[in-house]
């Protein structure tokens, strides 16, 4: 059926009868306020959705006290999508040392509090308690990295797949277009025939069932039961491990023994060719906030003019969470969707001739791809530990293409604000002169992380020789363009395998050169990835043991290291009791005793943390928090559909209460001595030679 795009998808039943809209056929619940731009997942998917003739309403940000916002457009045709948004909620409420967090880019106001912890399942339990037994699909990059067991930082424990904690019929992990349009096709189909939907099998998606769903003859990469990692947590790593080629590999099926049944994931869908990128990033989005707004909200105001040219990344870095939800194959869109999309935006009201960014997760891979075959590549990283003989990309048409983007009629300014990744730069040194002398705007965003060789190599980071080179050609380009400009260089303190020395060996680099740090995150481990496997398990991907520093006390006092003003002592009832425990942490740290530092703050009562998953359920969790002070946000993570992300660079710690998550987990700290390389998931090899972001609040639907 041809479907006439509105203006904003709808949010209210009122907005429905202006566009003729009787019903939904589709319901998208998200955690982030609804802002009509292709970074935000529910528009994209929204307005893909209403292409193919569906029609499709948004619910934002909705109260989790009551279903009565979930459920206030009515009940749709097919199915309801669900997602936490463009971050985990957890990682969007909480900082590296677990205090809460005052702000949130994605809500009006840029005030946290918005969403609930844990969006997805409470998101799914409001959905199922609103409209019973209809289809309930997970999406977004909270569902997609917590698909298998993995570890919860801000509970400190192991988690089952968020399928089984969230009770939805299937699981969009990855980008979301092409299983959710799969998915929308098959349920259409069902109700022509009255058939039972039968949702197994999409590409890029997962669900509970037995193992004999497997067709016949695929390749299956079998990961450790979700009770054997339990009983063993190193299994984490194989299982993590197993993960990230499941996506790379492509071809196979990857299944999981959970609670006596299996989780299964079909293969990921092949990556969307230039067309099918165009199309999507070609959609009448308005790039704003839906007009029931009464506030700004800081994403799309650090969003709007941004131009994405690509998905994917071949870095593979180990704390990125891009490698398992994107991919390492590049997508592209061509030059002259770009182009189109830049002259669109100059139409557009409040149009100033700026392009904040044309980029992607790396800026300079546009055009990327492998010369290989990916699908039999078993290296964890195109670039690490040198760039792949496979991996080819044409820099210098990028650069030309950012010529012809700032040549268009009504364009005065291009930058690039996304990152770039140096060592590949160094291959194209007209490029890089080009980048340097025309597009960098007088800052360069670089991400080095760190400059140890032993921490870089758990990263999978190039090495410190290849950013100093980088640097003296960034300096020499810079010189002979007569422009002041400086590196912008992204730090990660207390990363697994990191100590003391290391940082002291990266503070006095940087000393060395008269550089403050001003972008430095203490290592976060966000559900999924392989850093945060070795941070959970005390192992490197290989199995060696390696030193992680876990404590809060360790981690401040690294962090400090490059922040003086941030490595603080921690205080009596900020959460390092749990560090007090020999099992996980070992002996109680001076710091970690009770009276030294300042007095508690309001909120930070110890105890506090003590009931697990109180938000999970509607009804729960409900008091409107504290709106805290607006701020400019953190870096954008994508969700189904937007750039790349950069890893959280979190904040300095708060002043607020602990987290109300923390719990016992049934984690055992392994012993080293103990430590066994975990072993080989079934058809993958250990990468070799390398080790690799209120009510009463104002939105649509909540209208003064
Ligand atoms: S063969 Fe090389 S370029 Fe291709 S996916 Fe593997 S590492 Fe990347």
């Amino acid at each position: 059926m041809e479907l006439k795009q509105p203006a904003f998808l709808p949010t209210t039943r009122q907005e429905m009868r202006a566009l003729g809209w009787e019903a939904l056929d589709v319901l998208l619940v998200t955690g982030d306020a609804y802002v009509d731009h292709p970074s935000f997942g529910a528009a994209l998917l929204g307005r893909l959705l209403v292409a193919r003739g569906l029609r499709t309403g948004i619910v934002a940000q909705p109260r989790w006290t009551t279903p009565e916002d979930v459920s206030r457009m009515g009940r749709p045709r097919l199915f309801a999508g669900v997602t936490a948004g463009a971050l985990d909620s957890m990682l969007a409420h909480y900082t590296a040392f677990r205090k809460k967090r005052h702000d949130d880019a994605y809500t009006p106001g840029g005030r946290a509090g918005a969403r609930p912890n844990r969006a997805v399942i409470v998101y799914s339990n409001l959905v199922r308690q609103a409209f019973p037994g209809l289809v309930v699909i997970l999406g977004g990059i909270e569902a997609s990295l917590r698909r298998i067991t993995h570890y919860d930082f801000w509970s400190d424990s192991l988690r089952r797949p968020i399928l089984l904690d969230a009770k939805a019929d299937l699981l969009v992990w990855g980008m979301g277009e092409a299983p959710l349009i799969a998915v929308a096709r098959t349920m259409l189909q069902a109700e022509e025939s009255g058939m039972v939907p039968d949702l197994t099998g999409i590409p890029g998606t997962a669900w509970m069932g037995g193992p004999e769903q497997v067709p016949e003859g695929q390749a299956v990469l079998e990961l450790p039961s979700h009770e054997s990692i339990q009983q063993d947590p190193r299994l984490l790593m194989q299982a993590t491990l197993a993960s990230e080629h499941h996506v790379q590999r492509g071809d196979a099926w990857a299944v999981q023994p959970v609670s006596g049944r299996t989780l299964l994931l079909a293969p990921p869908p092949p990556p969307p060719t230039s067309r099918q990128l165009d199309e999507v990033f070609e959609l009448p989005f308005s790039r704003r906030a839906h007009p029931g707004y009464t506030e700004a909200i800081p994403a799309e105001e650090m969003m709007r003019w941004s131009v994405n040219t690509h998905r994917g990344c071949g870095g593979g870095c180990s704390f990125c969470s891009l490698a398992l939800h994107q991919g390492r194959r590049v997508a592209s869109r061509s030059r002259g969707s770009i182009l189109r999309e830049v002259r669109s935006l100059t139409r557009m009201p409040g149009w100033t001739g700026s392009i904040s960014d044309v980029g992607g997760p790396s800026a300079n891979m546009w055009g990327a791809r492998c010369t290989l075959d990916p699908s039999r590549c078993t290296r964890a990283s195109c670039l690490f530990p040198a760039v792949c003989p496979g991996f080819r990309v044409d820099q210098s048409a990028g650069v030309e293409l950012l010529r012809e983007v700032a040549r268009q009629e009504g364009v005065r300014h291009v930058r690039v604000a996304s990152g770039i990744r140096h060592d590949l730069a160094l291959q194209d040194p007209q490029a890089l002169k080009a980048l340097t002398m025309e597009f960098t705007g007088g800052q360069l965003k670089v991400a080095p992380e760190h400059l140890s060789e032993r921490v870089l190599r758990g990263m999978r980071k190039p090495a410190r020789e290849v950013f100093e080179r980088f640097l003296e050609e960034f300096r020499r380009h810079s010189q002979a363009a007569g422009k002041e400009q400086y590196v912008i260089p992204y730090l990660i303190s207390a990363f697994p395998g990191c100590t003391d020395q290391d940082m002291r060996e990266l503070a006095d680099w940087l000393r060395s050169r008269g550089w403050t740090p001003r972008q430095v995150q203490c290592f976060i481990p966000t559900p999924g990835t392989v850093a945060t496997a070795m941070y959970f398990t005390g192992l490197d991907p290989e199995g060696n043991p390696i030193h992680v520093a876990r404590s809060d006390a360790e981690r401040l006092r690294q962090h400090g290291i490059l922040c003086p003003e941030r490595g603080r002592k921690p205080v009596r009832g900020q959460g390092p009791e749990r560090r007090d425990n020999p099992q996980q942490g070992g002996k109680p740290q001076r710091d970690e005793k009770p009276g030294h530092g300042r007095k508690p703050q309001r909120g930070e009562k110890p105890g506090h943390g003590g009931k697990p998953q109180r938000d999970e359920k509607p009804g729960h969790g409900a008091r409107p928090q504290r709106p805290g002070r607006p701020t400019s946000g953190r870096e954008p993570m994508p969700d189904g559909a937007g750039r790349g992300h950069k890893p959280d660079r979190g904040g300095k710690p708060g002043r607020e209460a602990r987290s109300p998550e923390r719990q016992p987990g049934p984690r055992r700290a392994p012993d080293p001595a103990k430590s066994q390389p975990p072993g080989r998931p079934s058809g993958t090899r250990t990468p070799s030679g390398q080790a690799r972001k209120n009510q009463g609040r104002r939105g649509p639907g909540r209208r003064r």
